[in-house]
């Protein structure tokens, strides 16, 4: 049947727009997850190509809410996609925050451009907008997690969880007329999240799509406990603040679990925990709002008994950078690339009592790389702030799976399947893994090139 392919039209050799044709034999159509690309200037201006081709699609199905595999949506919509579709629950719950937010953020660039009249368009116009947002939010059909359910006729889907974010799945497809069966791996997660519960074993499957974003890395396995407990007692035993640059949906519930459980074994003594980022609020009560997808502690959910003060105006979070008690700041963005978080290291940075602790990866280019590099002044809102604040990292909150969880899960796809495609990795990240993948576990596995049509048989 020589309609059935495959078409990797983003995160292929790179890590987003992840964006993935799925053609059927019989004729239909689908995208597995529609990603905006994110990064250097060269890489973002693919956002704008059009795609006419994607706008008669039969539907489209999503992985999970984080924006390199749901960020395009909103384009796609603008530009007339009007069929449907489909996420879990919570992703489809989580979208709605991330969606809207990522318009906003295009508002304000496109008038930042206006402002400083930097922009090849002019008037620059956002890539999408709020109303953009709403109107794919509207097409979203949320799908529950383990139930099979047919797309189309004789085309069956189902999602299962895998660990990586809230609502993050695995999608398996079956096609009937040629009796083969297609895993798209989706991130992947490492099972070492205590909030969110560890990734399904992977169904078997004649063609895999897999993620190899760790494929070359292998992360530490020490116990963040460990690592948190000694700086926070350090920092607030001092009498300083401990400021959080944190990803809204992920890090910052890691982190609450994790300051919950020091205090409850007594390991720290109570403290002052505000969570300055409205995201990051909404996100945490999505949290609670899908309490199946998290972890059980000894009976308990894993935010039993974290108490914090929810900041959310703009006129709370000025105060809060005037309040000199000991506490922990929680705020975003994770990289410093914007937001509250910039007033608080403006207010923190120079006082030698107070600590910054990075929790996540911080890309090439960004304040969060310098302050992370040991830069003694940094330059905020225009203005040279010197850093005396000790700055901590702890790197085992990663959610995604390295080389050696990656390998793992592969190798428990059985019987085999006839080819795994390699995409969303740097390329030493994915000659890695296909290396491993070969040797250790024995499998065929191709490295998938962007926009190459690969036949199905
Ligand atoms: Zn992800």
């Amino acid at each position: 049947v020589s309609d059935f392919s495959l078409q990797f039209l983003g995160a292929a050799k790179t890590v987003t727009g992840s964006r993935i044709l799925l053609n059927l034999p019989g004729g239909g159509r689908y995208l597995v997850d529609c990603g905006l690309f994110q990064g250097p200037k060269n890489i973002r201006e693919r956002n704008w190509q059009s795609h006419p081709d994607l706008l008669k699609l039969d539907g489209i199905i999503l992985t999970h809410a984080h924006i390199d595999h749901s960020g395009y949506l909103p384009r796609l919509v603008k530009e007339g996609y009007k069929g449907p579709i489909y996420a879990s629950p919570a992703t489809a719950d989580l979208c709605r925050i991330m969606l809207l937010d990522a318009a906003h953020l295009q508002e304000e660039d496109a008038r930042f451009a206006n402002m400083t009249q930097y922009s090849h368009h002019s008037p620059a116009i956002p890539l999408f907008d709020t109303k953009d947002a709403e109107q794919a939010l509207s097409q979203f059909r949320a799908t529950q997690l383990h139930r099979e359910f047919e797309l189309a006729k004789g085309i069956r889907v189902q999602m299962i969880p895998s660990g990586h974010m809230l609502g993050s799945t695995y999608i398996h497809m079956t096609i009937d007329a040629v009796k083969r069966s297609i895993l798209f791996s989706g991130d992947i997660g490492n099972g070492r999240s205590q909030v969110i519960k560890p990734p399904e074993k992977p169904p078997c499957a004649d063609y895999v799509v897999m993620e190899a974003t760790y494929g070359d890395r292998c992360q530490p396995r020490t116990d963040p406990l460990n690592e948190l407990e000694p700086i926070i007692k350090k920092v607030l035993g001092r009498g300083g603040t401990l400021v959080v640059p944190a990803f809204s949906v992920g890090r910052t519930q890691e982190l609450l679990y994790l300051i919950a459980t020091l205090e409850r074994e007594g390991r720290i003594n109570p403290v002052a925990v505000y969570l300055d980022s409205p995201m990051a609020l909404d996100a945490t009560e999505l949290y609670l709002a899908h309490q199946s997808e998290l972890r059980q502690h000894n009976g308990f959910g894993p935010f039993a008994g974290a108490r914090y003060t929810s900041v959310r105006s703009t006129d709370d979070s000025m105060l809060l950078c005037m309040n000199t008690d000991p506490k922990i700041v929680i705020s975003a963005a994770g990289m410093l690339t914007g937001g509250r978080i910039l007033h608080h290291l403006k207010a923190r940075l120079p006082d030698e009592k107070s600590g910054v602790l990075f929790v996540g990866y911080q890309a090439e280019g960004t304040k969060g790389r310098l302050l992370k590099h040991g830069l003694t002044q940094i330059r905020i809102h225009h203005q040279p702030i010197s850093v005396e604040a000790e700055i901590f990292s702890i790197d085992s909150l990663s959610a995604h799976a390295d080389s050696d969880d990656l390998v793992k899960w592969a190798a428990a796809i059985q019987p085999a399947p006839a080819q795994i495609f390699l995409n969303h990795g740097e390329q030493l990240a994915l000659e890695a893994l296909a290396y491993r993948l070969r040797h250790e576990n024995k499998q065929r596995v191709l490295i998938a090139e962007a926009d190459q049509i690969y036949p199905l048989e």
